[in-house]
């Protein structure tokens, strides 16, 4: 059966991955807390993206950057003039929208009815008007359109105006503008005013690209879909400096890495597409999107983005600093070194609450089993053991006898290596099942049999076998497991 996200929230819940924020409260919307199986899972996702951007490329590395920047940071990037979505209000319901979604969704309406060139046409259209900053004209297409509010049937919409995502506040007890800061909204600018002190440090010639894992804050217009549009999230970006003219050739490199990194992590390749861009960000030369088949639909969860030189251009222009590079390499076609130039820069940027929600969608399983004479669904999360919260849990069969002692032994043997749980209480079928509701991917029976012989039951989550084997296997057998 089809899962749908309503499946997916509330089993984050019960089993301790998310839960809403200040939840006693009421939650407050678009934000929220992971719990102790998602913090491990979460760890183990950016663990992973780290790991395959800095320890597996010589030229990557990466640096941690302040969530506050200088004012003129978010000025130069162009996010305080242009990082903004469409707005529009319906008068009947008093709800609010994000115009560019509304038009979306009708295109998505036209494709699923067959009639795709009038899908395409209409998002053409769409990027036309944003682009020109044509709002007005963005409306009159709503209304031509007859896209109507779902709640009161009527198209009864007020102006599109231009609403800014950043979050702002005050640096120390001065008020006033002068004051005034914005919690980054991405990443990346962390990099880009770097990108001189790491290349030095680092000595690191290009192309080199600076790796980033850190909070974003965006005053996201409609909050929905739980964590995949949150105005508190994680961004995990890496910028790629390269030779203005091969931007091209990395673009292409980047796409396919990242493209393929999914499908290592357990993203099915037919879950997954490109989407090119059809509306530019103010900065991007060209841009695709890697879609993931979400039980809402196909949707981003990471975008690849050729920048150009705009961003070090523009904090060069406003800094007042050069931001340039001295390439010696030769030039074949003039036999002199390539010598300075501000690099093109190739962005991914993934974020890692959306990938968290895909993990989790993907792993999701509910499967009709029969034991014995008895039928029934078992629940459990087909997560890669590389990014499963526990590893394996280790279960003495019954409370005496010195069974504990032994599942204590080897814990203590092998909690250096793995996170593991021990458990005692409850029948050994509930214990498989608790497990198997967190994508535990091994559980380890200690029974009788293993104080005579050092050999224990080791029990597959995926296939329910079961596998007998000596304590001493269990270190290389996890630790294959577990390795991408
Ligand atoms: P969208 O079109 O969905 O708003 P975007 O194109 O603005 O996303 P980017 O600015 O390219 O997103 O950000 C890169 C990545 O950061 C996205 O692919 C997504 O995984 C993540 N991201 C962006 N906004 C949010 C958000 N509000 N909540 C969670 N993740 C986000």
């Amino acid at each position: 059966a089809e899962n749908t996200l309503a499946d997916i929230v509330s089993h984050a819940k019960e089993y301790g991955f998310v839960f809403p924020s200040s939840e006693i409260y009421d939650g407050l919307a678009a934000v929220y807390d992971y719990g102790p199986n998602g913090v491990e899972l979460k760890n183990n996702l950016k663990q992973l993206w780290w790991k395959a951007m800095t320890q597996l490329n010589q030229n990557v590395v990466g640096i941690d950057a302040a969530i506050f920047m200088h004012p003129l940071t978010w000025k130069a990037s162009g996010h305080v003039d242009g990082f903004s979505d469409p707005l529009i209000d319906n008068l009947d319901s008093k709800k609010r929208y994000r115009a560019d979604v509304l038009i979306e969704e009708k295109a998505a309406e036209y494709e699923n009815a067959g009639d795709k060139p009038r899908a395409d046409a209409l998002l053409a259209e769409m990027g036309r008007l944003l682009t020109a900053e044509d709002l007005a004209g963005v409306k009159q297409l709503i209304l031509d359109e007859k896209i109507l509010c779902p709640i009161s049937k009527t198209a009864n919409w007020t102006d599109v105006r231009q609403f800014n995502l950043m979050f702002s506040t005050q640096v120390g007890a001065v008020a006033g503008d002068s004051s005034q800061i914005y919690l980054r909204p991405e990443t990346a600018q962390g990099i880009f005013v770097n990108f001189l002190n790491v290349q030095k440090s680092a000595r690191q010639k290009v192309p080199f690209g600076i790796a980033q894992i850190g909070k974003a804050f965006r005053n996201e217009i409609v909050a929905r879909q739980f964590i995949f549009r949150m105005r508190e999230f994680e961004q995990m970006e890496m910028q790629f400096f390269v030779r203005p003219g091969t931007e091209g050739e990395w673009y292409e490199h980047w796409k396919a890495t990242r493209r393929r990194w999914h499908e290592v992590m357990g993203l099915p390749a037919e879950k997954l597409r490109f989407h090119d861009h059809d509306k530019l960000a103010h900065y991007a030369k060209a841009a695709v999107d890697i879609e993931y088949e979400f039980p809402f639909g196909f949707k981003e969860i990471e975008g690849i983005h050729s920048r150009s030189d705009f961003d070090l251009t523009q904090h060069q222009t406003l800094s007042r600093k050069k931001q340039q590079y001295f390439d010696n390499d030769v030039n074949p076609e003039t036999g002199k070194p390539y010598g300075n130039y501000v690099p093109y820069v190739v962005e991914t940027s993934v974020g890692a609450d959306r990938l968290f929600l895909a993990t989790l969608c993907q792993a999701y399983q509910e499967e009709t089993i029969t034991e014995g004479e008895q039928t029934k669904t078992r629940k459990f999360l087909k997560l890669h053991p590389a990014v499963a919260p526990v590893k394996a849990a280790i279960f003495p069969l019954v409370k005496k006898d010195g069974l504990p002692d032994k599942a204590n032994e080897i814990y203590n043997a092998l909690r250096h290596d793995f996170r593991l749980v021990v458990e005692e209480k409850d029948s050994i079928g509930t214990r498989y099942t608790r497990q198997d509701l967190i994508g535990t991917p091994f559980c380890i029976a200690v029974d009788h049999q293993t104080l005579e012989d050092d050999t224990v039951t080791v029990r597959h989550r995926d296939s329910r076998e079961q596998t007998r084997m000596p304590i001493s296997e269990l270190r290389g057998y996890i630790g294959e497991a577990v390795s991408l």
